[in-house]
């Protein structure tokens, strides 16, 4: 396959629109039945690893992915086998509820060096503020539980929590983020729910609880109680590239199950409203003209995709996401600078980068 013109750092491959849950902040409609095809999959994972770029992560996600365990399994010893060609230093993870989680699963993440990261929310009340069954009863008792499954089977392995803030719940996001880790995570996505109304109020409030979260890690520095935020890991694997970020195939790309390609994040609108508007090309066909011949950098970057996010669901949240962005990159700045001179804060650096290297392979 030629090299594609552009670099694909991250590609998101969303298995399925069945889930075990019913998360009021998601948007998918879990009654469209899609399962994505092998030939889309594998198609989407040859242009990624066609592009180029040395370092390069593949998410698979959903829906629930692991409702759709073969298939999972099919598309990660594809992209290895695929990878022996291309030699691209290649992490692969895969984002779920945890429901359909079970030592089977778990033995198998660990032999084939996939990393897991599971959805939790730390606190009953923020957790089941969104996560819930259908019928409405709150997942939190079964994701705390398969969360300590997880620790325990993945225990020195790549293992996330994805914890999404809700606007509603951003008073209690120190508390919240403590109770992550307590249940066993060492590194942290913090995100913002998308699509649900943030006000300067709850933006507000947000700022704070993240502010509070950033002087726990360094006290957990200080003390030599590690927690980690998943953005410091994202840093030092594009460092250098931050230019690149304004390009949104860098790390936006999607594949939907339906085979259309997207930008994130695609699971946040109304597909069937918004399906023609949002699709940038499909897995079999490749991606519409305008961004396959598009080349980096050009004139046509910066404005490329300006009526995109203007889609209803699309928007919302990226204020407070672009914030938490920018205040946790200045911050982990700050730990560096310090790093020079205190062996406490080289300790933590350096296994924020052992971290990098063992997801990548060194
Ligand atoms: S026009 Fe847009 S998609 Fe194309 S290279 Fe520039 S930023 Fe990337």
């Amino acid at each position: 396959m030629p090299e594609f013109n552009k670099e694909i750092q991250k590609l998101k491959l969303a298995l399925t629109s069945d889930c075990a849950l019913r998360c009021r902040h998601c948007f998918i409609d879990k009654g469209l039945g899609l399962t994505m095809s092998f030939g889309d999959a594998a198609r989407a994972v040859d242009l990624f690893l066609s592009s180029p770029g040395e370092r390069k992560r593949l998410e698979l996600y959903g829906g629930e992915p692991f409702l759709r365990y073969q298939l999972l399994k099919e598309i990660v010893a594809y992209a290895r086998k695929a990878n022996g060609k291309a030699r691209k230093k290649l992490f692969i993870t895969v984002a779920t509820s945890a429901v359909p989680l079970d030592g089977e699963k778990l033995a198998w993440l660990r032999e084939n060096g996939v990393g897991l990261a599971i959805s939790f929310s730390g606190g009953r009340e923020a957790h089941d503020h969104t996560r819930v069954f259908p019928g409405g009863a709150g997942s939190y008792g079964a994701v705390r539980r398969k969360s300590a499954l997880a620790a325990e089977a993945l225990a020195g392995k790549s293992l996330v929590a994805l914890y999404c803030v809700h606007p509603q719940k951003a008073g209690t996001v120190l508390g919240d983020f403590k109770k992550v880790v307590k249940a066993g995570f060492r590194v942290v996505d913090v995100e913002c729910v998308h699509g649900h109304g943030w006000t300067e109020e709850s933006f507000a409030l947000f700022r704070d609880g993240l502010e509070k979260v950033l002087r726990h890690i360094e006290r957990g520095i200080r003390a030599g109680d590690f927690v980690f935020l998943e953005t410091f890991l994202d840093m030092l694997v594009c460092s250098g590239s931050r230019e690149k970020f304004s390009c949104p195939l860098y790390r936006d790309l999607e594949l939907y199950p339906d085979g259309s390609y997207s930008l994130y994040p695609f699971g946040f609108v109304d597909y069937r409203r918004y399906i023609g508007r949002i699709r940038i090309g499909a897995a079999r066909r490749g991606l519409r003209k305008r961004f396959r011949d598009c080349s980096f950098p050009s004139k046509a970057c910066g404005s490329c995709v300006a009526g995109y996010y203007v889609i209803g669901g699309l928007s919302d949240g990226h204020a407070p996401y672009a914030y938490r962005t920018r205040r946790v990159e200045a911050f982990f700045k700050e730990l560096l600078k310090k790093s020079s001179s205190d062996g406490r804060y080289f300790a933590y650096v350096k296994a924020v980068y052992g971290m990098v290297e063992a997801a990548y392979g060194g």
